[in-house]
């Protein structure tokens, strides 16, 4: 196969060295386009050397000058979004409306790292005691590693990598190998807006490179987004071997819909929230709770038919509102949740799993799903199928759907639909999720606040991008100073103390 991806490392596209490749597909036609390098543990050793090489003078490159490079990244997205959504489409499979918002949403954090320069002012104390002086400063923490899933190969990196970079640090990225693409573009971009060679690298790999990061004694800090399993494991590993981590899991997201809710705003909001993407969204609505049995038969009702008329198609085709699974493996992995469901006693109101696109009938293509009666003890409400497909759980009032939001392992994000204040109020307060909508279905917080879930949806300290992802990427240090100035206090032998 002559389209082999490499890794981007040192300021060039090199080819691997390792041997080891891996398939790159397109999810529309189902062919294999590429391949995909995957890194031995010696090539992420290279990748860390240069970034050790070069982030030294990064660090002490004036805070406006690592701005300015910022702005010139985000005037590069811009002027090569198109270009970078289509590689995501490519490769993910996903529609390029659907790719450019998402494209969209990890510029906003570039926008929020050029104000670097005052979120990196630090704090200063005149006069804590007399001709003293206290002044907090925040360090880069040397060289950062991002590891990111294949849902959203540029945003996810975006998340990370220009807030580690501005701070200070060099960026390794360990792409998902599923579509490795556009990440190497981030770093030709990167490269072009003036961020010098080292500090913005990507090493292309699977667990043999994620592992080599985390046993990499000169990588400081780990930001990880994927599946719970791997992201339990990336957190143990890597605190274990004293790193800073943070590891964003996968998620059940439940979107309440009480009996005052404007129900074609609701049915809105599901259709696009547990289908767009195919469903391949850590915010995807999953599990819709209707309150009152008539809230549900009417949900159902309005719902059904129009999953039944989603615009299915490839994502290049306009006017596609949904698009086909990541990859082959996946689709059978979906189709088999619908398989469990059915056996498991929901009743599946629509049913995708036999849909072919025509002229595309080796495409990852799945039909959207619907379960209606679904129960808190199947798996298909257990588990995270990363699917089209949404169950619906009919509770009977307010109390026992808070109540399931509460047991569930998951904690990314929720949302209640109503037009009681009073409802909304307390179900911000009472539900032990990270992400709460009101009346917002996906409610992913803007770059200059913090995403993050609860529960075993986030193993770590710390949210990603905003004020969080500056704390992150930087550790603290208070400098307290004193001058001669002619008050001589003497040898003080107790504990001192300013006052
Ligand atoms: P994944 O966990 O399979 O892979 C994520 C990354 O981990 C990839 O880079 C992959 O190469 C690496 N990896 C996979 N197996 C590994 C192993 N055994 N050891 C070490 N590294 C390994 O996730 P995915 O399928 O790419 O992405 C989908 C998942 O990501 C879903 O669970 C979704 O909810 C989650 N996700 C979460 C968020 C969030 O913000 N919480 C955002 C996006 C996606």
């Amino acid at each position: 196969m002559s389209n082999i991806i490499g890794h981007h490392i040192g300021g060039k596209r090199v080819a691997g060295t390792s041997g080891q490749t891996g398939p790159i597909f397109n999810p529309a036609t189902g062919e294999q386009t590429g391949e995909v390098a995957l890194a031995s543990a010696s090539e992420v050793q290279v990748a860390v050397d240069a970034a050790r090489e070069a982030q030294a003078s990064w660090a002490n490159t004036a805070v406006i000058r690592r701005a300015r490079t910022m702005f010139r990244l985000k005037e590069l997205i811009e002027a090569n979004m198109d270009e970078m959504a289509k590689l995501v489409t490519a490769e993910h499979g996903k529609t390029l409306d659907d790719a450019k918002g998402s494209i969209t949403r990890g510029l906003e954090v570039v926008e929020f790292a050029c104000g670097i320069p005052q979120l990196l002012k630090g704090e200063f104390s005149h006069n804590v005691g007399t001709g003293v002086d206290l002044v907090s400063v925040r360090h880069p923490v040397g060289i950062a590693a991002g590891i990111t899933p294949f849902n959203f190969p540029v945003m996810v990196p975006l998340w990370m990598a220009p807030i580690a970079i501005a701070c200070g640090n060099a960026f390794i990225l360990k792409p998902s190998e599923k579509d490795p693409s556009s990440g190497m573009m981030l770093a030709d971009l990167a490269l072009e807006a003036g961020i010098p060679a080292g500090i913005f690298q990507v090493v292309n790999g699977n667990k043999t490179a994620v592992d080599a990061i985390l046993n990499n004694p000169d990588i400081a800090a780990v930001s990880f987004v994927g599946s719970t399993p791997i992201a339990e494991y990336i957190y143990h590993t890597g605190t274990a071997a004293g790193k800073r981590v943070q590891a964003l899991g996968g998620a059940k997201n439940h979107m309440v819909v009480m009996p005052d809710a404007d129900l074609d705003m609701a049915v809105d909001a599901l259709m696009g929230a547990a289908y767009g993407s195919a469903g391949e969204r850590c915010m995807a609505v999953s599990v819709a709770v209707p309150v009152g049995e008539e809230t549900a038969d009417a949900l159902i009702d309005k719902l059904a038919p129009r999953i039944r008329q989603l615009r299915i198609g490839p994502g290049t085709e306009a006017g596609a509102e949904m698009g086909p699974l990541v990859t082959g493996e996946h689709l059978a992995k979906v189709r088999g949740y619908v398989d469990t469901g059915v056996s498991e006693g929901a009743k599946l109101v629509v049913d995708g799993r036999d849909f072919r696109m025509q002229g595309y009938e080796n495409g990852f293509f799945i039909g959207g799903c619907l379960f209606d009666q679904v129960t808190e003890d199947m798996r298909i409400y257990k588990e995270e199928i990363f699917g089209p497909v949404l169950s619906v759980v009919r509770k009977p009032d307010y109390k026992s759907a808070v109540d399931i939001i509460n047991s569930h392992e998951f904690g990314n994000g929720t949302a209640i639909f109503t037009r009681d204040g009073d409802a909304a109020r307390s179900f911000s307060n009472e539900v032990n999720i990270g992400m709460v909508g009101i009346n917002v279905p996906i409610p992913v917080p803007m770059a200059f606040h913090s995403f993050g879930g609860w529960k075993r949806s986030l193993f770590g300290d710390h949210h990603t991008h905003g004020m969080e992802g500056v704390r992150f990427y930087t550790k603290q240090k208070a400098i307290t100073s004193r001058w001669p100035t002619g008050i001589k206090a003497g040898a003080e032998f107790k504990m001192p103390t300013m006052g």
